[in-house]
């Protein structure tokens, strides 16, 4: 047997100084916003927990069956790292009855499924970005974004969408310099759940061709659009007037799979060629099993889910109707709630308050450069939902 205290450093040994090994890219970000949240709500025993970003249903099971079958199979080893025929063919299905686009060559579109939304969005990023090149993202945004910065080396520049959380061209525009290389949208958004009109995106396509810029658009939660949000039964996108955008797309939102890490890439050929590039010597292709069962995802009828998240939705602008406001959630499943200014409080004392009560949400400086409001998620229990969202009702009474 071995002796550990030959494989175990004594405790006087000198270590190694972290300080001067670790980069300066790694000791720039900071994850403790979220953490801080959590670690306030670890003595709570059965708190209700509306600080969860994905969907509270089980994966569907033909999805199930297909990734257990895969694996019996001996399906377990690389796929071509720029997908598996089956889900490729599947994606072009529904990109081709959406928007009309196809493999053909002389489109000039490719498309690369990934190690999640996030594989996508740091490579993508990673193709366009040198160092103090530009990227324009909204405020509030998804964590990544801001963090694009250290992972690329390029320059995240923050679009304030205050109060109303509309990311336009107008306010898209003020922010546009020669270096700026692409914009980037996110609709439904997190944490906000606006999500844009055909006519908004329209004008961000004509404004983004005009000046050289690419669009990138974060369609994470296209699933989750809700009734009124909906466009000739659809959800709005910037692919329905351009061949110049690059979609980023994910199957673990719309299918309670987050921890399949599964996404994909679609738009101009040149970009995702080198996307895939990247990805060989990176993550080297997304996880086999997952690939093989989303290619059946497009099976499957998400509707009676998006229509319960919609009452959901309903549910928490009920509870805040006339004590604060809230921008209506189109989609996703989540809002964003502001904390009534006549309480006095920074988002993150109320929300300290809340987890005195056992009501966790998510204080909006995660998210954002300020810290005004709060992340509610809907995707929890009616019950549950409704006592939390009695308890904050309570807490902005005063
Ligand atoms: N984009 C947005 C807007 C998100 O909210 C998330 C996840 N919360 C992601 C991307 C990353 O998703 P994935 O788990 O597919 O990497």
């Amino acid at each position: 047997m071995a002796n550990s205290a030959t494989t175990v450093p004594t405790t006087g040994e000198p270590r190694l100084d972290m300080q001067r090994v670790l980069s300066n890219r790694a000791k720039s970000i900071d994850a403790s916003g979220i953490r801080k949240v959590f670690d306030l709500a670890a003595h709570l025993k059965d708190p209700i927990n509306l600080s969860i970003g994905q969907p509270d249903f089980p994966v569907p099971d033909i999805l199930k069956q297909a990734a257990i079958k895969a694996i019996a199979e001996d399906r377990n080893g690389y796929t071509q790292t720029q997908g598996c025929p089956e889900l490729l063919r599947a994606i072009w299905a529904r990109l081709g009855s959406e928007f009309g686009w196809t493999h053909a060559p002389a489109e000039g579109l490719s498309a690369i499924v990934t190690s999640g939304t996030s594989g996508g969005l740091v490579l993508g990023m990673m193709c366009l970005l040198d160092e103090g090149d530009e990227a324009i993202v909204p405020d509030p945004y998804f964590v990544m974004y801001p963090q694009l910065s250290a992972l690329t080396g390029g320059k995240i520049v923050l679009c304030d969408t205050y109060p109303d959380f509309r990311m336009t061209a107008e306010r898209i525009e003020r922010l546009i310099t020669p270096r700026t290389k692409a914009v980037l949208v996110n609709s439904p958004g997190n944490p906000t759940g606006i999500v844009l009109s055909s006519r908004e995106l329209a004008d961000i396509v004509d404004l983004c061709r005009a000046r050289g810029i690419l669009l990138i658009s974060d369609e994470i939660y296209d699933e989750f659009t809700f009734s009124e949000s909906r466009e000739g039964g659809r959800f709005p996108s910037p692919a329905q007037f351009s061949r110049d955008c690059l979609l980023i797309r994910g199957f673990g939102k719309t299918y309670g799979c987050t921890g399949w890490r599964l996404g994909y890439v679609a738009g101009p050929h040149d970009l995702v060629q080198s996307i895939a590039k990247l990805q060989q010597y990176t993550y080297v292709c997304a996880p086999s099993m997952a690939q093989y069962a989303a290619a059946h995802a497009y099976e499957v009828d998400m509707r009676p889910w998006v229509d319960r998240f919609e009452r959901r939705r309903d549910m928490v602008l009920e509870a805040f109707a006339g004590v604060t406001e809230v921008a209506t959630p189109g989609g996703a499943f989540y809002a964003f709630v502001k904390v009534p200014e006549r309480l006095g409080m920074t988002a993150s004392q109320f929300v300290e308050k809340a987890i005195e009560r056992s009501v966790l949400v998510i204080p909006g400086k995660v998210f954002s450069t300020r810290d005004t409001h709060f992340r509610i998620s809907f995707a929890a229990k009616e019950e549950r939902l409704q006592q939390g969202l009695s308890v904050l009702r309570e807490l902005m009474a005063g």
